[in-house]
């Protein structure tokens, strides 16, 4: 019996409620779906979303989803891709079992299922070049021309593909197409390209082949090869479904995959086209695929993001048929409400300025306790030396401090935390009068940060002994353009719209001992300054470095408040 407290069950999304509706009719027993990737290219964030709606549906129905590599593209794939796009899906936690294809394994059977539509007298070879291809397919109010090839008899047809693929003509020089209709108000089948001619080797099949198939043609067949039940694929696929349904239904394929197409994920600040982020890649406007500020799936693993907070995005953003853009804090809160739980709590100061307690005595260190979580006892404690030097964030001292200031300034008290009470003396400048040292003077009897008098200091901040600091470089990143659509404006290359104030580099950053341990899956939270974890990609021995994956709070969301 179901009660009003408990929460009322998710509605399923419109693709799962055709599965459940298929698996309830009998139409299928189970469900098989496939994530279709082109091995050109890093995933991205958008490639996530496919990812969890694919295998999500396969686990849900304890089934199995295919990961499938559509590389009928040899010039643009190597298999640095096919390993990168294996490594990202599995870390997402997902499992392909023995169900790894490639579009290419299938070469010889989309082969001969071309000569069959010829032999239907459903194809036929066309010499006219891409540009009379282009100028002869009409337009949206004007219906294409026929080929002059288009009639041409079956047998002549059958002997130029076999020397197409024979070798015995140049790249450009013809194409197989479908021989559907001309003026289809759908452009996309107006007869088009089944094969061209590509005389490159592919990273698979070397160079035993010269054609290659079009993604249209390719797509459709491995689908129903594998017995796919349900295809899913982003909306600007609609238009293609016609065609798929066409090679299908005029090959009388003993089965027949039905394409669903969903919106793809758009996030505001970035861009996600493979080509795109390649071109930021190769233009060394970034580290590499990995580079931190990327929202490909390696960038934000290296970034820190778990994969429980990426999935939980896609969660949250669901599925549905309408175009829209997701904000990027959407995907930050994410990560933080995952950190947040799970994240281990430090110390770590950034921009460091020295203090000494002038009335502690030199040499002696003490250990204080310290919570690694204090909304959850269970992450235990740990000890933090203590000692007559230490170091705090610069921004936590003002010398003319106004009354609202809760932090140092000279005269003021200030809670160290899990400390002591600690009363600034005197400022220290160098010639330039840049602030260098403070001389502070610390309470005995406040040991663990509280006044025996009961009296109130309203400030707490954190600190770093000294002598047993761990120097860190520390990255902090910023979104990686300026615009909320970089790749809106037609006129203007996305790349001028890349942020110059992506990444800070602070290289002094004073950081409490223990961090000297960090490993490549902790995360942890610098109190007061975000989340961190080690970056494992750049880190030497001795020398950490550590990336922030996001700040404590959605700084933007402030921003925006206060305009
Ligand atoms: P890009 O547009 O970045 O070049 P693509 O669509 O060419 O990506 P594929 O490798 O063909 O990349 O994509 C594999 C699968 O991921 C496809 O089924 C595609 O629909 C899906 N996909 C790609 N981008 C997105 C996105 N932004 N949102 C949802 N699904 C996506
Ligand atoms: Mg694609």
């Amino acid at each position: 019996m179901t009660t009003d407290k408990e929460p009322a069950a998710k509605p399923l999304d419109f693709i799962r409620q055709i599965i459940a509706d298929d698996l309830a009719s009998g139409k299928h027993r189970t469900t098989v779906t496939r994530f279709p990737p082109e091995p050109n290219g890093f995933l991205h964030i958008g490639h996530a979303k496919s990812i969890c709606l694919n295998f999500g549906i396969a686990v849900e129905n304890n089934s199995v989803c295919h990961l499938r590599f559509d590389d009928t593209n040899p010039g643009k794939e190597s298999t640095e891709y096919v390993e990168s796009i294996q490594r990202d899906v599995r870390w997402l936690g997902f499992d392909w079992g023995p169900h790894l294809y490639y579009a290419s394994d299938y070469f010889d059977q989309i082969y001969d299922f071309a000569v069959q539509l010829i032999t239907l007298g459903k194809a036929y070879v066309c010499h006219l070049t891409g540009d009379e291809i282009r100028e002869y397919r009409g337009t949206l109010t004007e219906p294409g021309r026929e080929s002059p090839y288009r009639n041409r008899p079956v047998e002549e047809n059958l002997d130029l593909f076999t020397r197409m693929r024979n070798g015995e003509f140049d790249e450009g020089t013809c194409v197989l197409r479908a021989k559907i209709d001309m003026a289809s108000p759908n452009i996309v089948m107006r007869d088009p390209v089944l094969y061209r001619i590509l005389k490159s080797s592919h990273h698979r099949t070397g160079d035993k082949w010269c054609i290659y198939p079009m993604y249209d043609f390719t797509h459709c067949l491995s689908d129903m090869l594998e017995q796919i039940t349900h295809s899913l694929c982003t909306l600007e696929f609609e238009n293609n479904r016609a065609l798929y349904d066409w090679v299908l239904d005029t090959l009388h394929t003993p089965n027949h995959p039905r394409q669903i197409e969903f919106a793809r994920l758009n996030v505001n600040y970035t861009v996600t086209s493979k080509r795109k982020l390649l071109q930021l890649v190769n233009e060394g406007h970034v580290s590499g695929w990995d580079d931190p500020r990327m929202l490909t799936i390696s960038g934000l693993r290296r970034r820190g993001y778990t994969p429980a907070a990426i999935r939980s995005f896609c969660a949250t953003v669901g599925i549905g048929r309408r175009e829209s853009w997701i904000d990027m804090g959407v995907l930050e809160n994410a990560a933080r409400d995952d950190l947040n739980l799970h994240a281990r709590r430090v110390f770590g100061v950034l921009d460091p300025l020295r203090i000494v307690l002038t009335n502690y005595p030199e040499g002696q260190t003490e250990e204080m306790v310290a919570q690694n979580h204090p909304q959850n006892p269970a992450l235990g404690e740990r000890t933090l030396p203590f000692s007559r030097e230490l170091y705090i964030e610069r921004s936590d001292f003002m010398e003319d401090a106004p009354k609202k200031f809760f932090r140092l300034s000279v005269g003021r008290e200030v809670r160290l935390r899990y400390a002591y009470l600690i009363t600034c003396q005197e400022v220290a400048k160098d010639a330039q009068g840049r602030i260098v040292e403070l001389r502070c003077t610390y309470d005995p009897a406040t040991r663990g940060g509280s006044a025996p008098d009961g009296r109130k200091v309203k400030g707490t901040i954190h600190w770093v002994s000294a002598p047993h600091a761990l120097k860190a470089e520390v990255r902090l990143y910023d979104r990686l353009f300026t615009a909320e659509y970089p790749d809106a404006d037609k006129e203007r290359s996305f790349k001028e719209f890349l942020n110059p104030a992506s990444l800070t580099v602070l290289t002094d950053c004073m950081l409490e001992p223990g961090l000297a341990q960090a490993g490549p899956d902790d995360r942890f939270q610098f109190e007061r300054q975000g989340y961190f974890c080690l970056d494992t990609a750049t880190s030497a021995p001795g020398k950490p470095v550590f990336n922030r994956i996001v700040t404590l709070r959605d700084s933007w969301a402030k921003q925006s408040e206060a305009e």
